[in-house]
């Protein structure tokens, strides 16, 4: 049986000449099209050289400052913002779904509803004070 070249669905039986099929829908030759068409991969910044330590020290520096800032916040402001880092995990979730495959893809998709229904739930409208 042959299957969809993106989502590896079953394919619709073929109708009668012409090329037969490659993808089951619309979206996935899109898709597939989409990912052909991206580029290699972001090249790195345009600079000449890099000071590989230097970066890492300021990286470095700049998550410890986040973290005191973060710990020192009042608990509902940090209930607040795991609220937002929740929704951004669930975009990202979603939007995987929309490139790995099938076997993953209905997983991620079913994270990303879960944690939005639960979201939605328990903090409508993002609610996060009592
Ligand atoms: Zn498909």
């Amino acid at each position: 049986m042959p299957s969809c070249s993106w989502c590896g669905a079953a394919l619709p039986p073929p109708k009668g000449t012409g090329r037969p099929r490659a993808f089951c829908s619309g979206a996935c030759r899109q898709a597939a099209w989409k990912e052909r068409t991206a580029p290699e991969g972001w090249a790195g910044p345009a600079v000449d050289h890099v000071d590989e330590a230097a970066l890492r020290t300021a990286t470095l520096d700049a998550l410890e400052a986040e973290l005191v800032r973060a710990k020192a916040a009042p608990p509902v402001d940090q209930l607040g913002r795991a609220v937002q880092e929740a929704r951004v995990l669930a975009s990202t979730f979603a939007s995987l779904s929309k490139r790995v495959p099938s076997p993953l893809a209905w997983r991620a998709d079913g994270v990303a509803v879960a944690v939005r229904e639960a979201l939605s739930r328990f903090f409508e409208d993002g609610e996060t004070r009592a």
